[in-house]
C-alpha cells in the first residue's frame, strides 16, 4: 500500500541506538561487537537495525534462522553474519549459497554441513544452560575436527543475576576454548557484557541493550531508549459520571471524564497487561489507560489536556524496565510483541 500512512507509528532514536552499541562496545573488553537482530530487530525492523550499526562499524551480526537472512541477504556484504539455529536439511540449498554462516548446534548439523563441504562456520557449545548447542562434555575435539570455525560460542543462562552458574560457564567455555581451535571465540550477551572484561573474549553480542532494554542493574542510566510507540486519537469523548468503558466494563467513572480513543490495542503488542495501568503521555504529562486494552483500541483519561484533539498523536509510555514492571511482561517480550501495523520511522 504506497503512501499510506498508518495511525500507529514507531519513532525511532537511531542516535539511541548507537550510543547503546558504543557503551557496550566499551563496556564488552572485546576487539568486537556484534549485535543480535533476530526477531526483526527484536520489533524493530532488522534491516533498519542492520544498516545503521553497519555504517557505524558494526561487522557481526546474528539471526534465529534462514527466513531472516534471507531477508537481509543483500546487506551482508563485509559483514560476519551468523545463523543460530544452524542448519536443517530444509535450510542446506540456501547455507551453501548464503554469505551468511550457520552457527551449527547438534552433532547432526556438524555431520549434514560436513557432508556437504559446507566451509566456514561458526560452532555453538552448550556449557550449561541445556538449550541449543553440542555439550560441552562430548568429545568436542572429535566432533570439531575438519570443520573451519570462524566463530566458537556460547550462551550464559543467568547473566542478568549473580549466579553460581556464570563463573561456571565461564570456567567450562575457557576449557572448551583449548580444545576446540576457532578464529574466534564469543560468551557473553547483553548481560554478559556487564559482567566485566572476563566475559568479553574476541566478540561480545548484545541484543536487548541496542535496543534500550536494561539487561542489568549496573546498565541502568547508560543505555538510551530507542522505542516510542505513538498511536493517532480516533476519538474524544465525554464520559458521564456512572459510565463504565470499554469491554467487561472494567473501570467505571467516578465524576464526569473526558476521554481519547487510540488507535492501538493487544494485536500491536500493547497487550492486556497494561489495562488499567498504562500510561500514554503528552508532553511530560501522563494520561491513564482506563478499561481494558482492546484488539485494536485504547482509552486514555484526556482530562489533563483540554487541547488534545481527534487526530493528535499520543505516545504510549514504553519505558522499558518501567513497563516490564506495570505489564508483567519481560523488557523483551515488549519489544518483540511490537506487530506489524506500525509505521517504522527513524530519526
Ligand atoms: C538472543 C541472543 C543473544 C542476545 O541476547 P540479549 O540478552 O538480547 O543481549 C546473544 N547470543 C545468542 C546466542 C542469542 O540467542
Amino acid at each position: 500500500m504506497t503512501g499510506y500512512i498508518a495511525p500507529l507509528r514507531l519513532r525511532l532514536d537511531g542516535d539511541a541506538l548507537l550510543s547503546n552499541w558504543r557503551w557496550l562496545a566499551r563496556q564488552g573488553g572485546a576487539p568486537a561487537c556484534g549485535a543480535a537482530i533476530k526477531a526483526d530487530g527484536y520489533g524493530l525492523g532488522a534491516a533498519g537495525v542492520m544498516q545503521l550499526l553497519k555504517q557505524a562499524g558494526c561487522r557481526d551480526f546474528f539471526v534465529s534462522n534462514w527466513g531472516e537472512a534471507a531477508a537481509l541477504e543483500a546487506q551482508m556484504d563485509g559483514v560476519n553474519f551468523a545463523v543460530l539455529h544452524g542448519v536443517r536439511d530444509e535450510d542446506m540449498a540456501q547455507a551453501l549459497a548464503s554469505r551468511a554462516r550457520p552457527v551449527l548446534c547438534t552433532p547432526g548439523q556438524v555431520a549434514r554441513w560436513k557432508a556437504a563441504g559446507g566451509g566456514a562456520c561458526d560452532l555453538m557449545i552448550d556449557t550449561g544452560m541445556n538449550r541449543l548447542g553440542l555439550d560441552w562434555r562430548a568429545d568436542l575435539g572429535e566432533l570439531a575436527a575438519g570443520l573451519e570455525i570462524v566463530t566458537l560460542l556460547s550462551h550464559l543462562a543467568s547473566a542478568d543475576e549473580d549466579s553460581e552458574l556464570n563463573p561456571m560457564q565461564l570456567a567450562r567455555f575457557r576449557q572448551v576454548r583449548a580444545v576446540v581451535s576457532a578464529q574466534r571465540y564469543s560468551l557473553a550477551n547483553s548481560a554478559g557484557i556487564c559482567m566485566g572484561p572476563d566475559y568479553g573474549f574476541d566478540l561480545t553480542r548484545p541484543g536487548i541493550a541496542l535496543y534500550g532494554g536494561v539487561p542489568h542493574r549496573d546498565a541502568a542510566g547508560h543505555l538510551r531508549q530507542v522505542v516510542q510507540p505513538q498511536a493517532q486519537i480516533l476519538q474524544r469523548r465525554s464520559v458521564i459520571a456512572g459510565d463504565t468503558i470499554g469491554y467487561n466494563a472494567t473501570h467505571r467513572a467516578e465524576r464526569d471524564m473526558e476521554i481519547a480513543i487510540l488507535n492501538i490495542g493487544y494485536a500491536d503488542g500493547y497487550l492486556r497487561g497494561f489495562s488499567g495501568r498504562g500510561t500514554a503521555l503528552v508532553d511530560g504529562v501522563r494520561l491513564p489507560v482506563l478499561g481494558r486494552v482492546s484488539m485494536d483500541l485504547l482509552a486514555v483519561d484526556v482530562g489533563a489536556r483540554p487541547d488534545v484533539a481527534e487526530s493528535d498523536w499520543l505516545t504510549i509510555d514504553y519505558a522499558l524496565p518501567a513497563a516490564a514492571q506495570a505489564s508483567g511482561l519481560s523488557q523483551y517480550e515488549l519489544l518483540t510483541g511490537l506487530g506489524k501495523r506500525f509505521d517504522r520511522v527513524w530519526a
